[in-house]
């Protein structure tokens, strides 16, 4: 009875690794897969998730009963606070429903499945391009979607424009999907002014901001080195206080906002939770999907976290009922162990310290991978502007090459990566790096 069933094509992103596998050649290298790796080219456990595996295994109390369906009550209020910021009065105010979901993309399903039963608008506007995978988990929850202009190939940044006419006559309420730091495959984020400017047209058209954050921690802007001495006396563990102003870096002198950090304020977490936040300060609707995949390494436990801010603690309420009668159905609760690492790691103060640190050391090695690979371009002379390699930002570089360059490289070099030129700067280091400019300089040479 299923001889009519014919063989689906493999995900473009996953497929790259089929690929890769199959390939007995010694020199291949696979940037196509978001994961990090170390400069070995190994996958990296983090010593503070280890750590945190070790007390859980000899903490002989704990039990492997069902979790409740929304998940861990400590892990959905810790991640609240890890992307809303600890002093978030939307979280005070009880108005924030959070649900530990099946990692980044059960967040996002959740949240759709949710949208679709319970929202008057069934459009979802999603950047062009995005995640492979974003329209497919959209539209098989039964929501209708749409692009925005986002990324302009002649300067490889942002569309801006594109995006404001898209957005500025989008059908009043739609949802509108937003990478809230580190987008991916471009590698480009709107500035701080710019997501200011989103967030106003957004609330003054009453378009549902959904933020997919994926990457938090990863990216790292100039932002961080007006922080330097801040972070040095929140880095030392002790208590500290931060008053910030957002009066002169955003030109939001008579909106009078602002934010009170104490002790908690890490490093660039904070700053790549920035555009999520700026849409919670002004008391309107907000969805965000977090992964814990990418930030702690937790790709394969499935963590993350899907968390509905609202108007009143009432209507989160009643929200977080109906999350359940959405979850119960699809798989019953969700797993007990990624989110006893996160809750374990989040909720101790020297833990989080040294999470933080180990996540700024990936964060930095991929940005010196983007130097070194934008230098030995360089070096060779290849031509073209490759400024964008240290322009972007996050785990990928969108190199601006073209299909039939990219089947160049993995023909001839071995080289991996998405047809749309995408590459996971995680996956390079300094050993391959010549490698991939050899690769880049002979395909666009051709
Ligand atoms: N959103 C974006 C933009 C991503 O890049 C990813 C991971 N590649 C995800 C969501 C979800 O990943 P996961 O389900 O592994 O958390």
């Amino acid at each position: 009875v299923f001889d009519h069933v014919v063989r689906a094509p493999e995900d473009p992103i996953l497929g790259v690794t089929v690929a890769y596998n199959k390939d007995p050649s010694p020199v291949k290298l696979n940037l196509g897969v978001g994961a990090y790796r170390t400069e070995e080219g190994k996958p990296l456990v983090l010593n503070v998730v280890r750590k945190a595996e070790q007390m859980l295994v000899n903490d002989s109390s704990r039990v492997k009963e069902y979790l409740p369906i929304v998940g861990l009550a400590d892990f959905n209020k810790l991640s609240a606070k890890l992307i809303l910021g600890a002093d978030s009065p939307a979280i005070q105010e009880n108005r924030v429903t959070t649900v530990q979901c099946l990692s980044g993309t059960g967040s996002l399903r959740v949240g759709a499945e949710f949208l679709a039963r319970h929202y008057h608008q069934r459009t979802i506007f999603i950047p062009l391009p995005t995640w492979g995978n974003h329209p497919k988990v959209f539209s098989l929850a039964g929501l209708s979607v749409k692009t925005y202009r986002y990324y302009d190939p002649a300067t490889r940044g942002l569309n801006f424009q594109g995006l404001l006419e898209d957005l500025g006559s989008a059908p009043l309420g739609s949802i509108v999907l937003l990478h809230s730091c580190a987008h991916n495959p471009t590698g480009v984020d709107p500035t701080p002014q710019q997501w200011e400017q989103i967030r106003r047209l957004l609330r003054s058209r009453a378009l549902l901001p959904f933020f997919d954050s994926a990457y938090q921690g990863f990216a790292s802007g100039s932002l961080d080195t007006d922080a330097q001495s801040v972070r040095m006396f929140v880095a030392d563990g002790g208590e500290c206080f931060v008053a910030q102003s957002y009066a002169k870096n955003m030109g939001l002198y008579g909106e009078r906002v602002g934010a009170l950090s104490i002790g908690f304020a890490s490093g660039s977490l904070d700053t790549d939770a920035q555009s999520v936040r700026m849409f919670v300060a002004d008391g309107g609707e907000c969805f965000v999907a977090q992964s814990y995949a990418k930030n702690m390494g937790l790709y394969g436990e499935r963590v993350g976290a899907l968390s509905i801010v609202c108007r009143s603690a009432d209507v989160a309420n009643r929200v977080e009922s109906q999350l359940k009668l959405v979850v119960r159905p699809m798989y019953s609760n969700p797993p007990i162990h990624g989110a006893s690492i996160v809750a374990t790691i989040l909720k101790d103060r020297a833990m989080f310290q040294e999470w933080t640190i180990e996540l700024k050391a990936m964060a930095d090695r991929i940005i010196s991978m983007r130097q070194k690979l934008f230098e030995a371009l360089r070096s060779r002379g290849t031509p073209g502007d490759w400024s964008h390699i240290i322009k972007q930002i996050g785990m990928f570089t969108f190199t601006g090459l073209n299909p039939e360059q990219v089947a160049f490289m993995t023909k001839e070099y071995h080289i991996y990566m998405t047809s749309d030129g995408r590459i996971s700067m995680a996956g390079l280091s300094s050993k391959t790096v010549p490698h991939l400019a050899d690769a880049i300089h002979a395909a666009v040479m051709r």
